[in-house]
């Protein structure tokens, strides 16, 4: 199977709402384009400096997502092309994209990530966390992002009901937060599946999927 097969494959499974986000990490720019060249325009990368060297390459009308865990830090790198970060985890993170946002006369797209696995690793923030930035004044002020959605990551495990428990929570989140709407804050993505569970979170609401390895093959990190 080669990569556009792959994708092919995917697609004809998809419901027309669910946005696949072709996740590139570790691949080189020529398997990028290969995804490209069989029509796939939604890329998503983990780590900055990687997604701003395959911007530089690859055509102009990808849509870049960050994927990854971010660092305040890095944001600048990326904010004049950057087009949704799924992992925002905590309100200064949200306060320096929109700074960086700003600077390049922008509004870039966000999404809260939620803890929704058991695992300690995962990163992500509660409801109540949520609720609590989007209610305060400081949340209105920011011009130059809007927060389109929540983004989760389930358990590392086989157990399929697991997986299920916490893809059901985002969705419960989600819908709880949906009355806070304000000019910034305009809920319409779920993003939660990856290529192991992707069925189970568009069974479960999802409607945008990150998938690599079903696409991209296994990732080798070691090289
Ligand atoms: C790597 C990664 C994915 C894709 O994982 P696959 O199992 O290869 O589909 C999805 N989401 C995030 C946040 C990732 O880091």
């Amino acid at each position: 199977m080669n990569i556009a097969q792959n994708l092919k494959l995917i697609k004809s499974t998809l419901p027309e709402q669910v946005t696949l986000v072709a996740v590139s990490k570790t691949k080189p720019v020529n398997a990028l384009m290969e995804a490209y060249n069989s029509g796939q325009r939604v890329f998503g990368e983990n780590k900055v400096q990687e997604m701003v060297e395959k911007y530089e390459l690859m055509p102009k009308d990808v849509e870049w997502h960050m994927i990854g865990h971010l660092q305040r830090n890095k944001v600048k790198y990326m904010a004049s092309f950057v087009n949704l970060i799924h992992g925002v985890d905590n309100f200064k993170l949200l306060k320096e994209i929109n700074k960086q946002a700003k600077k390049h006369n922008r509004i870039i797209d966000c999404l809260f990530q939620i803890k929704i696995a058991k695992e300690d690793s995962k990163f992500g923030m509660s409801t109540n966390e949520v609720s609590k930035i989007l209610s305060s004044q400081e949340f209105l002020e920011l011009k130059n992002i809007k927060v389109t959605g929540v983004m989760g990551m389930a358990t590392f495990t086989s157990d399929k009901v697991q997986i299920k428990q916490e893809f059901d929570s985002l969705k419960t989140t989600f819908d709880n937060l949906k009355p806070l709407e304000t000019f910034n804050f305009k809920p319409q993505t779920i993003s939660m599946g990856m290529s192991g569970d992707y069925k189970l979170a568009i069974a479960c609401g999802s409607n945008m999927i990150r998938v690599g390895s079903s696409i991209f093959g296994s990732r080798n990190y070691s090289v």
